[in-house]
């Protein structure tokens, strides 16, 4: 990322805010000339006092003067107030709207994003997160600060400069010299400090990171006696950390130093050469004064140069990761025009082959029917593509082989929201929104009665429960348990009332009761639809229609539960294993011996 590429992502936020932008400019202008009043008054004051010395009546011709100077100088004092006030207010206000902006048009746009994009290996949550955040703070800091610091301190230099050269082309020559030196000296220091502030970064993440880890880990850190590995680990940690901050301390201080030599050195140079033109009759003794004054003008923003330089760099830095995101418009999700008024829910997948987009070659040359009003089960050991073949089936992913066609048209041609308004995915772990129950629930359908939400509730077998809870339906669903949120993301789904259902490990989490009132209300919701079951029970397993075994991302077999268990493969295997788990023989005892 350069400058100018960085100027040309930001502008288009900055755009709408011209106003502002242009206002801010002008206070900019106003303050850059008020900032020398200082300067030009300690000249006239210094030239007539020593003029007034060799007069009568000093004293009156002096208090006019000071009267002069007294309300030009406050004049100047008030109108520096409001121009601060001004700049300041209104390099907050952009920073403000261009930060809401930024965040905002970076959530609209990752919304629209396929699937791919998140799961991607350098995309996970936290590292996106941190992304986005720091794209949008270095940016925004930088855009406050340009306004607000930059712009202002550079006019400044300039007018003084200008003057400067104005006032004798000598003197405007040492001020003119010396930006360069010390841009090429804050430069270096920029760079020395650059990789020891990299350092810094990572060393405090990983410092509060170790200490939510052993918060996180106390119980299996105290029942193991690890409490001196634990505290060594983070002395360690504290021990590069101060080294780290010394460093970059001397650093700093040394280059501190240089810098105020050469500004010094600078200021020298000054009064030897004023003072040779004042002696020389070419300038008067306000002179000396006033060239210092000008001189400090010019060197006070380029003390600052070394911090713009590392905003400027960490802009760089951060927002190039922040506009990759921003930018990556071929991670949009694609989508068809096709959206018929009735689905019959018939899905053929046809020779499909998927691989992940980090590698995983998860499908091989799949093959399968899933019928309307049907259970179709997905059966297979962990990893052998069963929720993959899902992902397929809803259009998070599209096949790199292959063809998927939904009642015989291509899933492709399909408007991808219609798609998913008519698929209800019921998940191992479900997610539930930060939220009230009824808001978890009615995020089923937005536009739902209480009637309905409470319909669905029941449905799901957990009105009951729900009543009974202090807060009822506004108790915050992220404080029930992972069973009973089970069954609000299955409320969620009845409230959906989708023709075509996948169910991917529905009742892994919950136990024997609620498996069972909820496999009695699948049972009610399967009538008339397309459901497609992944399960590891032998129950729900059994009831199912049609069964598709796989492996290591392929079909081994396929039929009817008596079908195919009688072809002694993957499927026998993994139906026996379960009734052996479940101790059926004794289980079957219990129920004879009753
Ligand atoms: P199952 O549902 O049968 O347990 P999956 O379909 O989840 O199996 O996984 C099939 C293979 O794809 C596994 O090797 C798994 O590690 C891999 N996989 C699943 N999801 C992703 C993903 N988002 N990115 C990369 N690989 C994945």
């Amino acid at each position: 990322m350069t400058v100018k590429l960085l100027f040309k992502n930001l502008s288009p936020f900055v755009k709408p805010y011209h106003k502002l932008v242009v206002a801010t400019l002008l206070l900019t202008l106003i303050g850059s000339f008020a900032a020398q009043v200082n300067a030009w008054v300690l000249r006239y004051t210094v030239d007539h006092i020593s003029d007034l010395l060799h007069v009568e009546d000093k004293l009156k011709k002096g208090l006019n003067l000071l009267t002069w100077i007294s309300v030009i100088l406050i004049t100047k004092e008030v109108v520096n107030a409001f121009v601060q006030f001004g700049q300041k207010y209104f390099g907050e206000k952009l920073r403000i709207l261009v930060s809401r902006d930024l965040a905002q048009r970076i959530i609209d746009k990752i919304l629209t994003y396929k699937l791919a994009f998140f799961t991607a290996n350098d995309n996970e949550s936290g590292k996106l997160q941190t992304r986005i955040d720091r794209g949008i703070e270095s940016l925004t800091r930088l855009v406050q600060n340009f306004f607000i610091d930059i712009l202002p301190l550079f006019a400044n230099a300039i007018v003084a400069l200008i003057m400067m050269f104005q006032a004798n082309v000598w003197v405007g020559m040492v001020g003119l010299i010396l930006v360069p030196i010390y841009f090429l000296i804050t430069q270096n220091q920029a760079k020395k400090l650059s990789g020891w502030r990299r350092n810094m970064r990572g060393f405090r993440e990983s410092k509060s990171q170790g200490i939510i880890s052993i918060i996180d880990s106390i119980t299996v850190i105290k029942s193991f006696n690890r409490e001196k590995i634990e505290s060594k680990k983070q002395l360690d940690l504290q021990t590069q950390l101060t080294e780290n901050q010394l460093q970059t301390r001397k650093t700093n201080f040394i280059y501190d130093g240089i810098k105020s030599f050469v500004e010094q050195f600078g200021v020298v140079i000054i009064i030897i050469l004023t003072v040779y033109l004042v002696l020389t009759d070419l300038m008067t003794v306000g002179a000396i004064m006033f060239h210092i004054m000008l001189f400090g003008n010019v060197s006070a923003p380029i003390r600052q140069l070394h911090r713009i330089y590392d905003e400027m760099n960490d802009a760089m830095i951060y927002s190039e990761t922040f506009f990759d995101i921003l930018n990556a418009d071929h991670q949009t999700e694609n989508t068809g025009t096709y959206a018929p008024a009735q689905l019959k829910g018939e899905f053929t997948l046809q020779n499909v082959s998927f691989t992940y987009p980090n590698g995983t070659e998860a499908l091989h040359d799949i093959n399968m029917t899933i019928l309307p009003n049907k259970i179709t089960a997905l059966v297979g050991l962990s990893g052998a593509g069963k929720s993959t073949i899902i992902n397929l089936l809803d259009k998070f992913y599209n096949p790199n082989h292959g063809t998927i066609l939904l009642d015989g048209v291509d899933l492709n041609q399909y408007n991808t929201k219609f798609l998913r308004d008519n698929i209800g995915l019921v998940l191992q772990k479900n997610h539930i929104f930060n939220g009230s129950i009824e808001e978890n629930i009615r995020y089923g359908k937005i536009n739902a009665t209480d009637e309905e939400v409470i319909e669905a509730a029941k449905k799901a077998y957990i009105h009951d429960q729900i009543i009974n809870l202090p807060l009822g339906y506004q108790t915050k669903a992220l404080n029930l348990s992972g069973g009973q949120q089970q069954r609000i993301a299955i409320a969620r789904m009845f409230l959906k009332n989708p023709p075509i259902i996948f169910l991917d490990e529905p009742t892994a989490s919950l136990d024997a009761i609620a498996t069972e009132q909820i496999k009695n209300s699948l049972d009610a919701i399967k009538k008339g639809r397309t459901v497609v079951i992944i399960s590891h029970s032998i129950s729900q397993i059994i009831d199912a229609d049609y069964i598709y075994a796989m492996k290591a991302g392929r079909v081994t077999e396929s039929g009817k539960h008596e079908e195919i268990y009688n072809q002694n493969g993957v499927y026998k295997e993994i139906f026996d294993a379960s009734a052996r788990s479940l101790n059926i023989e004794k289980i079957a005892k219990t129920f004879e011996d009753e």
